[in-house]
């Protein structure tokens, strides 16, 4: 154990770190554009294996040999991991990811409290504090970003869980934790100190942790499976508060930096997710949305759906000089973003000008859209967010795939939607809408969509893949 020491040459640990957060830092600013996110997730990986193994060596934790042995494991799964779980599952990977930082937090927790006991007051009562916080929020993390993953893969009911009198014993149990910390700080500072408060204590404490792993699971059961991003956004911002908790307990300055950077980028997507659907997080969180039946729109809409084949689609493509293509959800199921790519090119190469217009939550995660055209080749430049809206009154045709409550215009003008207020995409605006999907069912908010009833609308109903490849086919057939 002694060779390892002179591995990180002594006072040098911190400069590690200082080096590992840089890295951090770096990684977050390049993780905010689609161009540079890859560097910025390989930045912050290196940052992370920096912190990781220095931490082992300079704690003389493991032999290095165990370290190898560590990381070619990991890193197996890590690979493993990436290169089979399908784009559409990324959401509950990432959650039961965020759940693990979860419970390293509270196992780091736990362990303080059992070696230190009575200690842990002497200090005064800082330490305390964030030990107990960081039992609870790390175990909060951990069951609620379970069931979060439970629900987006489906192995349990979606639907909001509602009961009577939810949220009051939420609030009992939100109590009860309080009371308890109370209980086990007055035990372990009893003056008459025995074994008897110190069993009391520990009592309180691994009650504590129940409750704890309990309202995790109360807190998210009301909150309906499509909004569980939100929710997994919200609890990667906890596990950044239960990591800079744990860096108090540990006195580890790189913790406290990191779980800190985790737990305010965490708050800033969240709040970033609620703004783009028009809800507050108090709604996303207390709402119960999707609980109520589908089609809560109140307005009848007017007008016929009009439905053409691939071949007919084509012909209107072909004469088209201008075309934006909306990716949504759709397209993530049909996994189209590959002959999408195809079809830009061919259109691009006839001299029609393809554009994107991306909204900031279709799909069910942040960036899902961005991730699936990169990973096609699709150029970033084509990308546009909601600045595209006034470039659709001069636009020949827009192609919506798989998309549905983004391009919804009763988000502007029905006070009754329950998506109303949310910035959409102004695609009924364009010359020809062709809306591609399978049938006329809705989207996410489970409400009726005006514009498959417009009169510049043609529905191409079928899985989106097959139909934007019969559009290559027909359009290769115009041009032969
Ligand atoms: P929507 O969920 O509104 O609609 C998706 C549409 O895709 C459906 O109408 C469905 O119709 C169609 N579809 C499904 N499978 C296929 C297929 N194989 N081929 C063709 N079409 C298909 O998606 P949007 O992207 O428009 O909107 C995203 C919604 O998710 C928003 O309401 C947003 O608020 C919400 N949300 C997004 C989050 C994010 O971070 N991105 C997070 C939380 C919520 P059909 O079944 O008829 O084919």
């Amino acid at each position: 154990m002694q060779e390892l020491k002179q591995i990180i040459p002594l006072g040098t640990t911190d400069l590690f770190y200082l080096v590992a957060v840089i890295l951090f830092i770096l990684g977050i600013k390049n993780l905010s554009k689609p161009k540079t996110a890859r560097r910025g997730n390989f930045l912050s990986a290196v940052g992370m294996l920096i912190g990781v193994v220095v931490t082992l060596l300079d704690r003389q934790i493991v032999e290095y040999d165990i370290i190898l042995i560590g990381l070619a494991c990991s890193a197996t799964l890590g690979i493993l991991m990436a290169k089979t779980v399908p784009m559409t599952s990324m959401p509950q990977m990432v959650a039961l990811l965020n759940g693990f930082g979860g419970i390293s937090s509270f196992i780091i927790a736990v362990s303080e409290y059992v070696f230190k006991g009575a200690d842990l007051i002497n200090t005064g009562w800082i330490d305390f504090t964030t030990l107990i916080l960081s039992t609870l929020i790390g175990m909060v993390t951990f069951s609620g970003s379970l069931i979060a993953a439970l629900k987006l893969q489906e192995w349990i009911s979606g639907k909001p869980v509602l009961y009577p009198l939810q949220k009051t014993l939420n609030a009992l149990m939100g109590l009860s934790v309080v009371v308890l910390a109370v209980l086990i700080y007055l035990s372990l500072s009893d003056a008459s100190f025995d074994l008897a408060a110190k069993e009391n204590a520990d009592l309180y404490y691994y009650i504590l942790s129940g409750l704890a792993f309990i309202l995790g699971i109360t807190l998210v059961i009301p909150i309906g499976g499509a909004d569980m991003p939100v929710v997994v956004s919200l609890l990667n911002s906890y596990s950044g508060i239960a990591v800079a908790m744990t860096g108090f307990v540990l006195k580890n300055n790189a913790l406290v930096v990191v779980g800190s950077l985790v737990g305010a980028s965490g708050i800033i997507l969240t709040n970033i997710m609620c703004k783009a659907m028009n809800r507050s997080l108090l709604n996303v969180l207390f709402g119960g949305f999707g609980a109520g039946p589908a089609g809560v729109d109140a307005r009848e809409i007017t007008g016929t759906v009009k439905s053409i084949s691939p071949d007919e689609a084509a012909m209107i493509l072909d004469v088209a000089e201008k075309v934006i293509i909306v990716p949504g959800y759709g397209m993530a199921v049909s996994q189209a973003q590959h002959v999408v790519k195809k079809l830009t090119d061919y259109l691009t190469k006839k001299g029609t000008s393809v554009k994107f217009a991306v909204h900031p939550v279709a799909g069910r995660m942040p960036g899902h859209m961005n991730v699936l055209l990169a990973e096609a080749g699709v150029e970033y430049d084509l990308l546009y967010d909601m600045e595209i809206n006034d470039e659709f009154p001069t636009t020949d045709v827009t192609i919506v795939i798989g998309a549905n409550d983004v391009v919804n215009p009763a988000a502007k003008d029905n006070p009754a939607s329950p998506i109303y207020g949310m910035p959409v995409l102004n695609a009924e605006l364009s010359r020809t809408v062709l809306v591609l999907k399978r049938s006329m069912n809705p989207g996410f908010a489970g409400i009726e969509n005006e514009l498959f009833y417009k009169d510049n609308t043609m529905m191409v109903f079928g899985d989106a893949k097959k139909t934007i490849e019969g559009f290559i086919t027909a359009l290769q057939e115009l041009d032969s």
